[in-house]
């Protein structure tokens, strides 16, 4: 038999090697800004066209490249940070495995320039999937410029592979913050499509904060500063009043470079119980400065994973840190560690009206009248939203019968519709609540059990996704500002005429601050910087995951944030009201999150559990 093995060439090697290291634009980006910090630049320019599919192109005024570095510099296993093993113990670089910019070279076209900063003219190099094109001097600023075109152009299947540029570029702007966050005293600039999206001075750590995140997470936040043998911890933490419903805002850095790992992410979060409600998480900007002879970062190609030798200790450290500094300043009234105070809204377009607030009141309403005929738009339902279309006033169970018919005549598929469809028995009972979250009533057929919350979650879903013209919106007495990150606004911008839709009032004020002079009825406005920011994240999971409808992501967010939460005392009235308001639902027995809405247990099956 003949031999059967070769040696794979350069360029094939390099290109699988790339699937490793950049699976998406913002892994290049990433790539990229690194290696300027390396080089020891003070000011780094991000030049990204279509989300990077065309452009991704980063600028330093770094330390350059000789002539030979420029061109050696793509080779595989290629780097000026280790020399010998015994270095991957001591790396105080964020690159040094030398294999990015082969990686990226055997995927993308590839322009670089650079200049040494006592050389007169610089070197550019021009490289295609491996094969270097040209070499040649040129005039350029000193540092280095590489500008990575048509990423992918000859991996179609990774090229297809992509998400929509919105996505994209939202995973492009996480990159950007993991490393510009942390290197506060570096100025750095991102466009896209030629708009400007950050302008960043290098300063203090509170400042950098301020400037990505918006000025207000100054008094969001209280500082952490801890020092031992075994780590040094500066940074912020959330007040545990602006903890959210997502772990987005949680950056952990080790010596300058992002970190995932869930078991100091955990010790921030203990420090919070009883603090914070179940399934709320701190905001957090913590940097842990360890003796890199104490960490691994060589586990995982990307390098978000570190391993650490003294691990009990740094959690239990940084545990502490953080509850002192919550213990500190949680009693303070006014932090001062803001070394600059100025508060930075963009002036108003020209073209902005600011909107007369209006009060709207029902002439018609008398508090003694209890018969129920007041205009019924100015009352309403007893827990906020739980109206739908069905008449007011109705005894949910006579309700519940006529529904019944409808759902059996208009959706035949769903022929496993719980027992509780063919219960008309349970009209006549009444209902109890049950810890605050669930409801419970009963029925021939068993004990009835709904989860108050995910029940509400269901039809204010089924209200959201029907209605097509705008719903009763409440004006605000005082116009409410939310403002974002440059990519959130835009992807912002993108869902208002849904939320139109919904009963939003949104005008903008600027390129990332948004004015809302109305919302449904159901929503407070103290709580729509929170809101839009739980729908923006859900909403980006949601697209990552599923590619799912647009509108049904945004309603699905909305309905969570919405609904009755656990723990809201219901009336009898209310609790009748929510039953008869589910059972108009076409799919009453799951909330549109999957989450099961209620279990009818046999009377049988009651005292097996005791
Ligand atoms: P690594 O960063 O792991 O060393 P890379 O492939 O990212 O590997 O880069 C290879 C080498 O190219 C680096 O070690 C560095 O010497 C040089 N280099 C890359 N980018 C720059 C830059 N922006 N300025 C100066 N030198 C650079
Ligand atoms: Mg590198």
């Amino acid at each position: 038999m003949p031999d059967i093995i070769n040696i794979l060439p350069d360029s094939v090697a390099n290109q699988i090697a790339a699937g490793e290291v950049v699976d998406r634009p913002a892994s290049a980006v990433k790539e990229l800004l690194e290696n300027a910090l390396d080089a020891g630049a003070t000011k780094i320019q991000l030049i990204v066209k279509d989300a990077g599919r065309t452009l991704i192109q980063v600028v330093d005024n770094g330390c350059g490249m000789s002539d030979s570095d420029a061109r050696l510099c793509f080779e595989r296993h290629a780097t000026s940070k280790i020399h010998k093993a015994d270095d991957l113990f001591a790396i105080h670089t964020m690159g040094f495995r030398g294999e990015a910019l082969a990686s990226i070279a055997a995927i993308a076209q590839v322009e670089l320039r650079s200049k040494q900063h006592d050389n007169e003219l610089g070197t550019q190099v021009i490289i295609e999937g491996c094969d270097i094109k040209e070499q040649s001097s040129c005039n350029c600023p000193s540092g280095t410029s590489i500008a990575v075109k048509n990423l992918f152009f000859n991996v179609p299947a990774r090229r297809n592979f992509l998400k929509k540029d919105s996505i994209e570029l939202s995973h492009i702007e996480e990159v950007f913050k993991r490393v510009a966050l942390i290197n506060y005293t570096v100025d750095y600039s991102f466009f896209h499509n030629g708009k400007m999206l950050y302008d960043l001075h290098g300063g203090h750590f509170i400042e950098r904060i301020a400037q990505m995140f918006g000025q207000n997470y100054r008094e969001r936040l209280y500082p952490v500063e801890e020092e031992t043998d075994v780590v040094k911890i500066k940074g912020f933490v959330s007040k545990p009043e602006y903890a959210r419903k997502s772990r987005g805002e949680q950056y952990l850095f080790v010596n300058h470079r992002f970190i995932k790992h869930p078991a100091l992410n955990a010790a921030i979060e203990k420090a919070y119980t009883d603090l914070i409600p179940d399934h709320y998480y701190p905001t957090y900007f913590l940097h842990l400065e360890v003796d890199p002879s104490r960490i691994d970062v060589n586990i995982h190609p990307t390098k978000t994973e570190v391993k650490f030798i003294d691990e009990s200790a740094l959690f239990t450290i940084l545990r502490a840190a953080t509850k002192r500094a919550l213990g500190q300043f949680g009693l303070a009234t006014e932090l001062e560690f803001n070394p600059i105070q100025e508060v930075d809204f963009p002036p108003a377009p020209k073209d902005y009206v600011p909107q007369q607030p209006k009060v709207h009141y029902d002439p018609n309403y008398n508090p003694f009248n209890t018969s129920g005929k007041s205009n019924p738009t100015s009352s309403p339902s007893p827990v906020g939203g739980f109206g739908t279309s069905r008449p007011k006033g109705t005894q949910w169970t006579s309700f519940f019968d006529i529904k019944k018919e409808e759902i059996i005549d208009t959706a035949p598929q769903q022929t496993s519709l719980p027992e509780v469809e063919k219960e008309p028995q349970a009209n006549k009972q009444p209902c109890l609540q049950l810890n605050g979250s669930y409801i419970v009533s009963t029925l021939t057929s068993g004990l009835l059990v709904i989860d108050q919350q995910a029940a509400h979650e269901r039809i204010i879903y089924d209200r959201l996704l029907s209605q097509e013209t705008p719903s009763a919106a409440q004006q605000l007495l005082f116009p409410v500002n939310c403002q974002f990150s440059p990519a959130d606004a835009d992807l912002f911008s993108e869902l208002i005429p849904d939320l139109q839709k919904q009963g939003f009032e949104i005008g903008t004020l600027g390129q990332t601050t948004f004015v809302v002079s109305a919302t449904p009825t159901e929503i407070k406005d103290s709580e729509l910087q929170q809101l839009f920011d739980q729908m923006l994240s859900d909403y980006k999971g949601s697209m990552m995951q599923h590619f799912a409808d647009r509108r049904q992501c945004l309603c699905r967010s909305l309905a969570r944030q919405m609904a009755v939460k656990p723990g809201t005392p219901l009336q009898q009235a209310e609790m009748q009201q929510l039953i008869a308001d589910l059972f108009c639902c076409h799919i009453p027995h799951v909330s549109p999150s999957g989450k099961k809405i209620m279990a009818i247990i046999p009377p049988e099956k009651l005292l097996n559990n005791v």
